[in-house]
């Protein structure tokens, strides 16, 4: 599966927030979006699902060459695309459980449903790989948990949905060092073991040197600006936006 990203321009409330954005992001790959506050990476991220709050002026994005911005959310969800939030909310009434177990047979509706109990067994080890309680399998999901548990509970729902491309919203912020360390370690295993493709959007080298992305994009007012390999975020690290962007 590619996603691509052709020429996008968008709006919210009349602004216009992404300025003809090129991208492409393909299965098995992985690379890094970066750019400062306000540069529009989480408008990319939520007007790829459908966002009812931006509007599509321009180009497209298109998943093995087919648009989908007409589609429904929960029919591009059911493509294999997956979006781990900048800032995931709590669900009250709805169990870790529940939510993964009715989401992957939601995408698999013809598919045997794994026994509940192995189920469970097998969701108390991941959570166990990510240092998070079990009792995170029933408390449902992200109340009362902290920004850093929210962002490891978003990698749990992305293992159980066999994603072919994932677009992790700043999934970094709020780890600790090790955390940060568990969740890297976690996106390597889906990669590998999956072939996911992963859009990952930081501010950070640290995530990108834990990980090794083929490809960074910098993003800034609604572009991408430049592109490299990893040596990219490197240098943003030493130079900045402004001098990067420069030159
Ligand atoms: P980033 O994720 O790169 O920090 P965002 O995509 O969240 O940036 O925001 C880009 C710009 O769009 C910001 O100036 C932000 O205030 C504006 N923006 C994003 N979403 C909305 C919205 N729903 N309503 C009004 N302004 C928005
Ligand atoms: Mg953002």
């Amino acid at each position: 599966m590619e996603i691509q990203i052709k020429d996008l321009k968008v709006e919210v409330e009349g602004e216009e927030i992404l300025k003809g954005l090129n991208l492409t992001v393909k299965e098995g790959e992985v690379v890094g979006l970066m750019g400062r506050n306000g540069s529009g990476k989480s408008t990319l991220a939520k007007v790829i699902f459908g966002h009812p709050d931006y509007e599509i002026t321009h180009g497209d994005i298109l998943v093995d060459g087919e648009s989908i911005i007409d589609m429904d959310t929960d029919e591009i969800a059911r493509l294999g695309i997956f979006l781990g939030f900048q800032s995931p909310n709590a669900i009250p009434g709805v169990s870790l459980n529940n939510l993964i177990r009715t989401a992957v047979h939601a995408k698999d509706p013809d598919g045997k449903m794994e026994n509940a109990i192995k189920f469970i067994r097998r969701l108390k080890s991941q959570l166990g790989d990510l240092d998070l309680s079990e009792e995170f399998v029933n408390r449902p999901v992200n109340e009362n948990a902290s920004g850093g548990e929210r962002k490891k509970l978003e990698m749990v729902q992305l293992y159980n949905l066999q994603s072919k491309l994932a677009i992790l919203d700043e999934i970094d912020s709020g780890l600790d060092i090790d955390a940060l360390k568990q969740v890297a370690e976690t996106i390597n295993n889906i990669n590998q073991e999956k072939g996911t493709g992963f859009l990952l959007v930081t501010h950070y080298n640290r995530l990108l040197t834990h990980v090794k992305p083929s490809k960074i994009y910098l993003m800034a007012d609604g572009q991408i600006k430049k592109s490299g390999g990893p040596e990219l975020a490197v240098q943003l690290e030493e130079q900045g936006y402004d001098n990067l962007i420069a030159n």
